[in-house]
């Protein structure tokens, strides 16, 4: 589509959660002329298909749930679970503006359960949960920029940046130049382009078995403009995987309860039911590949303990019906027993054999799980013990996993804290700034938990607007 006219105060690429929250918050600094150029025909990109859950620290929402929270605990720990190995400035100034940034949009229609949950491994509840998942804040900003004011032109792939010397001065999208003071790169990750998988994110990727659960238009055009720039690139081979049998393309992220994970030598490593950005980082830790174990009871239980091995998962999210099992279920096991993507045994042996570890281990972790199970206490890895159900049932069922199901990327353009683009010498490039998932040093190895992205993305996306702002209004950034 053409736009209006060809000349703006600020050029946001990509309409997602970081590219509407970017251009809302250039107009609520002062700019009036303001277009989104999105690539597709609808405005949300992967951030439409998010749960919805966006990690904050000091909102009003933890405030009214008597959660006594303070977002320099948020960065501490941040920090921690990354081994520092993250961009400590822009980090703190997401973190410090993370609660800031649920109430901004709670006051811009998006509208978040009361109830807060974990996300992942913090100390308190974080994660704000949108009532209608990331459809509903999309819609919510959307409807915001629209009202604004903001231009938001759909099928307008930029192709290139426009540039004077060593500043940005526009784009070039569907063959039409348009100039800008300004310009915030918000194309999201590359989840959807196999080759830039391969090439930055190798752990993820293993032929023919690799997918990705986000939007189509996450093909990492940001690495293009990286490249046209001079830009630098950080954040190799991160993003978050979750496990995949590789049986029907279904996405699960959490384990049920009943299953035991071993690695590939046969042993149990973790709590089956932590969080998947803890998964992720274990599974990276012992090669990429591990099994799951479980018994026929798990399949087909019986009736007097069907509810225990039907709520198997410790998340239970308000905006989330009850989590159950999408792989992990006698019709798809049993399919892909027949195919032999899924192993099972009438006894431990066979089922050792049939995956290629020694039977002696296998056997001998079935039998230390149950006797752990008989006790109510996982005390090697700290299940709850209400998932502790014994693996006695035969047949037994073994599932080579592998971190192959993408939800999303994180290596990308380095930006600094007030999200200008750095060049490969260090210098901000003028008139360039970036925010979302087409950044990287932002999220780290570990994937915080649910909530890590989105904040990231509504986070940096409003500085991204605001400085974007600034420096149209001025002509550098503040
Ligand atoms: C199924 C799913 C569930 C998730 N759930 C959660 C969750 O609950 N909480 C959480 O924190 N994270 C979640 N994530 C991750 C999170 O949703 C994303 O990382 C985040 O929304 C990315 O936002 P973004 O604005 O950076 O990118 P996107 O939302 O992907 O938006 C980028 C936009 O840029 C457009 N674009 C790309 N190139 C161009 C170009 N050259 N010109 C113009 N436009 C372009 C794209 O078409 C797209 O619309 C989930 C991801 C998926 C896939």
């Amino acid at each position: 589509m053409t736009v209006s006219e060809s000349d703006f105060d600020v050029v946001v690429i990509g309409a997602g959660a970081a590219g509407l929250a970017a251009a809302l918050s250039a107009v609520e600094q002062g700019c009036t002329r303001v277009l989104i150029s999105e690539a597709t025909s609808v405005v949300g990109g992967s951030s439409r298909l998010a749960g919805g859950v966006v990690m904050g620290s000091g909102s009003r929402l933890q405030q009214k749930a008597g959660i006594d929270d303070d977002p320099s605990d948020l960065f501490k720990e941040y920090m921690s679970l990354n081994h520092w190995d993250v961009a400590a400035g822009p980090v703190k100034r997401l973190t410090a503006r993370s609660g800031e940034t649920i109430d901004w949009l709670a006051d811009r229609g998006v509208k978040f359960f009361d109830r807060l949950i974990f996300g992942g491994d913090e100390r308190k509840p974080r994660s704000h949960c949108v009532d209608g998942g990331g459809q509903s804040l999309v819609n919510a900003l959307s409807a915001a920029c629209r009202s604004a004011g903001v231009d938001i032109a759909l099928g307008h792939r930029v192709d290139q940046l426009l540039t004077d010397g060593d500043k940005v001065t526009g784009v070039i999208a569907e063959g039409e130049t348009i100039t800008a003071d300004a310009v915030v790169i918000a194309t999201g990750g590359f989840g959807a382009n196999p080759e830039l998988l391969q090439k930055y994110f190798p752990s993820s990727w293993t032929a023919d078995w690799t997918w990705y659960i986000g939007a189509d238009g996450s093909r990492g055009d940001a690495i293009g403009f990286a490249e046209q720039l001079g830009a630098q690139l950080t954040g190799f081979d991160r993003g978050l995987r979750t496990l995949d049998p590789h049986f029907a393309k279904l996405n699960e992220a959490f384990l049920p309860g009943w299953t035991i994970l071993l690695d590939s030598s046969g042993r149990r490593f973790c709590d089956e039911t932590a969080p998947y950005g803890i998964l992720d980082t274990l599974v990276r830790a012992r090669g990429n590949r591990a099994f799951v174990v479980f018994d026929d009871a798990a399949l087909r239980p019986p009736a007097e303990s069907a509810d225990r091995y039907r709520d198997c998962y410790k998340q239970v999210w308000p905006n989330h019906p009850p989590f159950r099992p999408k792989n992990y279920t006698a019709d798809l096991v049993d399919e892909n027993v027949a195919t032999g993507r899924a192993k099972s045994a009438r006894d431990l042996p066979a089922l050792a054999e049939a995956i290629g570890v020694p039977a002696e281990t296998l056997e001998g972790e079935v039998h230390r799980y149950n006797t752990l199970a008989a006790n109510g206490e996982d005390t090697d890895f700290g299940k709850a013990g209400k998932f502790l159900l014994p693996l006695s049932t035969a047949p037994f069922y073994a599932v080579e996993v592998r971190p192959a199901t993408v939800n999303m990327t994180s290596c990308g353009l380095r930006i600094d804290e007030k999200a200008r683009v750095l060049r490969h010498d260090g210098a901000a490039i003028d008139g360039l700034f970036a925010a979302g998932e087409c950044t990287g040093g932002i999220l780290g190895e570990t994937y915080m938990g649910s909530g890590n992205s989105l904040a990231n993305a509504c986070g940096f996306g409003r500085i991204a607007g605001e400085e974007a702002a600034h420096a149209a209004r001025s002509g550098a950034a503040s």
